[in-house]
């Protein structure tokens, strides 16, 4: 598209259609007759002539043509769609869809290493192109912004869970200070879950959790701990700003409505309109619109491009059939005029301009009869709108299909908007996930910051509370009597370091606590290594190694579930997405084991 454009704007600023292009359409029209003919002797000769023909221009990538014969090769499975598919890519041999439509057929075929070799050729071809290029990139933001907010998501919770006990014993202890011992249970209580005694939801009870862990971590894990909730916290605006800057296309339409109404020449709107073909691929008004587009652009060859693209879809609508009618006689190309207008006519019988029409081209051919003929059709049949404008029109001139605002708004109604609007790239996938985020900012900003003031103040005036090294008992400054060891509990400290005054069945006891604990720890940490991938590793105190093992099993269930089939589908329908899925399944696996096995054993 961007070549052709190119040729409008030379063809405008020389104010004189460049003779070469009709040699080039008149080329493609042969390759149609071949194609049309499906003689694979006359394909291959045809596109060497169009080849030919390019050359005069030195146009080298023949993209639209490729793109046209792809679509064919595809609609026509078999040896012709074959040679379609090999001469698509002799004219442009960096179109990606046609490496990748040849992938398809040579593994059909059992030419594996063939197919290999497209696959390769083709995403080179994806990253070799700046538009696929640029989309790819685009499209690759809103899945790592994602898969690292699920990894820091998980993060944030399991750190916040597991300091439960400490905030817990903190606020009774606190409470006991200032009510009797029940009450100081219920305020530990509501001290807890304030978040949700607030009516607010489980993602500011989540920031809240962790927002009280603070002064329970190492200072590295507490500046980690800061990063983490910057991050997370700027993960709804960063996705936010990428969609505003995605749906800044959404005007387009109207400038397109605009450029029609007013046959205004906009070549940079109408390049941003011509970028969006490959969303709009399978809208008929879109065709029919970008057609009209190019013909004020007076760039013919495109725009007959596009009117048979919009013919191949609806098989039923004469309009194309009549630009198409109108875009020949322009070129004084009678017999071809009369032809399309003919097969316009076949498909709707009652359509009154193409009588119209034909009526001039026969004048044209001196088969006044015939003209006459058609004039008196498009008279009986025509509504008084129609026939006011013909008649105003005047002059012994085609007339084209009537497009404006209503084809434009069809194009939404074909294509919902939420598949082009947001940078041109599908973003349906995207829509739970980003519901899932959606109460972040403000949440875990207030709970953060409420974190923030605390920290220094509950440093400063309260204490923190541990819990034993040995027995996992939670216990504090004020509640500890013993001070020979700082890892552990009073009654360990009694059990373990002054083993000589405490009675047998007290130790047994203790012992058999100790196991119960490490029992219940082992149980945790395995089945969150289970359920999470890096969960476990988190949850025992790994913490970077094990977010490490989140993210990269969250950009794998990501890329499975919406990137590959929200967004690389969109920019590539013709590439096979099962070597991508086997990486992403196989990272999957590889997170999920790997962090398994390191949480089981505690590595
Ligand atoms: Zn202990
Ligand atoms: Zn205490």
């Amino acid at each position: 598209m961007r070549g052709s454009l190119r040729f409008a704007l030379v063809a405008l600023l020389m104010a004189a259609p460049a003779a070469a292009s009709l040699t080039l359409n008149d080329s493609w029209v042969v390759v149609q007759q071949a194609l049309a003919a499906k003689d694979k002797a006359a394909i291959t000769e045809s596109v060497r002539e169009l080849k030919a023909a390019a050359q005069e221009v030195d146009a080298r990538r023949l993209t639209p043509y490729a793109q046209a014969l792809v679509a064919w090769a595809k609609t026509h499975p078999g040896s012709t769609g074959d040679a379609a598919l090999v001469q698509a890519r002799q004219l442009d041999p960096w179109l990606a869809s046609a490496s990748f439509m040849q992938t398809k057929v040579d593994w059909a075929r059992g030419s594996y290493l063939k197919a290999a070799r497209h696959y390769v050729r083709g995403w080179v071809s994806v990253f070799r192109d700046v538009l696929t290029r640029r989309r790819i990139l685009v499209s690759t933001g809103p899945w790592l912004l994602l898969s690292l907010g699920a990894a820091l998501l998980v993060g944030l919770i399991l750190q916040g869970l597991r300091f439960i006990p400490h905030v817990g014993h903190d606020a009774f202890e606190v409470g006991q200070l200032l009510f009797s011992r029940p009450n100081a249970f219920v305020f530990a209580v509501v001290v807890l879950l304030l978040p949700l005694f607030g009516g607010l939801g489980p993602v500011w009870l989540a920031g809240w959790l962790f927002a009280l862990s603070l002064p329970y971590v190492t200072p590295a894990r507490r500046l980690a701990s800061v990063v983490l909730w910057v991050l997370l916290v700027a993960v709804v605006p960063s996705l936010e700003l990428w969609q505003a800057v995605g749906v800044r296309r959404m005007p387009i339409m109207e400038r397109a409505v605009v450029m029609l109404e007013e046959r205004q020449v906009d070549l940079t709107a109408l390049q941003e309109f011509a970028d969006l073909e490959p969303h709009l691929d399978r809208s008929e008004a879109y065709h029919l619109v970008l057609g009209a587009l190019l013909c004020l652009h007076s760039d013919n060859l495109s725009a007959r491009i596009e009117f048979q693209r919009a013919a191949i879809i609806a098989e039923k609508d004469p309009r194309p059939l009549v630009f198409l009618g109108n875009l020949a006689y322009r070129d004084g190309n009678f017999p071809e005029a009369i032809q399309d207008y003919s097969a316009a006519l076949e498909v709707d019988s009652a359509y009154t301009l193409a009588y119209y029409d034909l009526s001039f081209a026969y004048d044209q051919a001196y088969r006044f009869r015939e003209a006459d003929e058609m004039r008196g059709r498009a008279r009986r049949l025509g509504s008084d709108e129609l026939l006011r404008k013909m008649g105003r029109s005047g002059s012994a001139m085609v007339v084209d299909p009537p497009i404006g605002r209503e084809q434009v708004a069809q194009i939404a109604r074909e294509v919902p908007p939420q598949e082009w609007g947001a940078a041109g790239l599908g973003s349906a996938g995207l829509e739970p996930v980003r519901w899932l985020f959606k109460p972040f900012p403000l949440s875990l900003l207030a709970t953060g910051l409420i974190g923030f003031v605390l920290y220094p103040i509950r440093k400063h005036w309260l204490w923190t509370a541990r819990s034993c090294t040995r027995c996992g008992k939670i216990f504090c400054r004020k509640c500890k009597s013993a001070t020979e060891s700082d890892a552990y509990c009073s009654q360990c400290i009694s059990v373990f370091l002054k083993r000589d005054v405490v009675a047998i069945d007290a130790q047994a006891t203790k012992l058999d606590q100790i196991r119960r604990w490490e029992r219940t720890s082992t149980i945790a940490r395995r089945g969150l290594a289970i359920v999470i991938p890096g969960g476990g590793l988190v949850f025992s105190g790994q913490w970077a190694s094990g977010m490490v093992y989140a993210f990269v099993a969250a950009l794998s269930v990501l890329g499975l579930l919406v990137w590959l089939p929200g967004f690389v589908r969109e920019i590539e329908p013709e590439m096979a997405l099962l070597p991508l899925q086997i990486v992403f399944i196989a990272a999957l696996a590889l997170a999920w084991v790997g962090s398994l096995v390191r949480a089981w054993n505690r590595w």
